[in-house]
């Protein structure tokens, strides 16, 4: 379970319609209690996807409209202003620009490239026509083969 609180889910959807018609991408930072996840913040990061940050040669005829690309260094940036606050990395977030706020197979790779651990969240905000539509939340599963959708819910319980 994921607990995203409003002004979480506003950032993240600002972030998106912002980056519109491209993908956006950043951290969110929290605790991690057992097998909750409590997101405090989120750390917007630039998208620095370029054909050559690409992971097959396809990925050449993309662009930032359907590719994001974060890079380590941000990651860094994003696990030093947790830490000074007393918190962590504890997921990722992308937007889908007119697609549904479905993983996609490269989103996959992705993710077991990130690895972080089975409690690693990934949010996708899909925006449609400028506009953020639909969150959704996955983790790994225990083997880092396929995402699993994850609960998310306004407040603590
Ligand atoms: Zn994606």
């Amino acid at each position: 379970m994921i607990v995203l609180p409003d002004r979480i889910r506003n950032a993240i959807a600002r972030h998106a319609e912002e980056t519109y018609p491209d993908e956006c991408v950043g951290l969110i930072l929290g605790r991690i209690d057992g097998a909750r996840t409590e997101v405090e913040d989120v750390f917007a990061a630039p998208n620095r996807w370029t054909p050559e940050a690409g992971l097959t040669p396809a990925d050449a005829e993309h662009s930032l409209r359907d590719r994001f690309y974060l890079d380590p260094r941000d990651y860094l940036r994003a696990e030093r202003a947790a830490r000074e606050r007393g918190l962590d990395v504890v997921g990722c977030y992308h937007s889908h620009p007119d697609h549904p706020a479905v993983p996609s197979p490269r989103d996959l790779t992705g993710a077991q490239g990130i690895g972080g651990g089975s409690h690693f969240a990934f949010l996708i905000q899909s925006v449609r026509e400028g506009r953020a539509a639909e969150l959704t939340a996955w983790t790994l599963d225990d083997d880092g083969a396929r995402f699993v959708s994850e609960e998310t819910v306004r407040c603590p319980p």
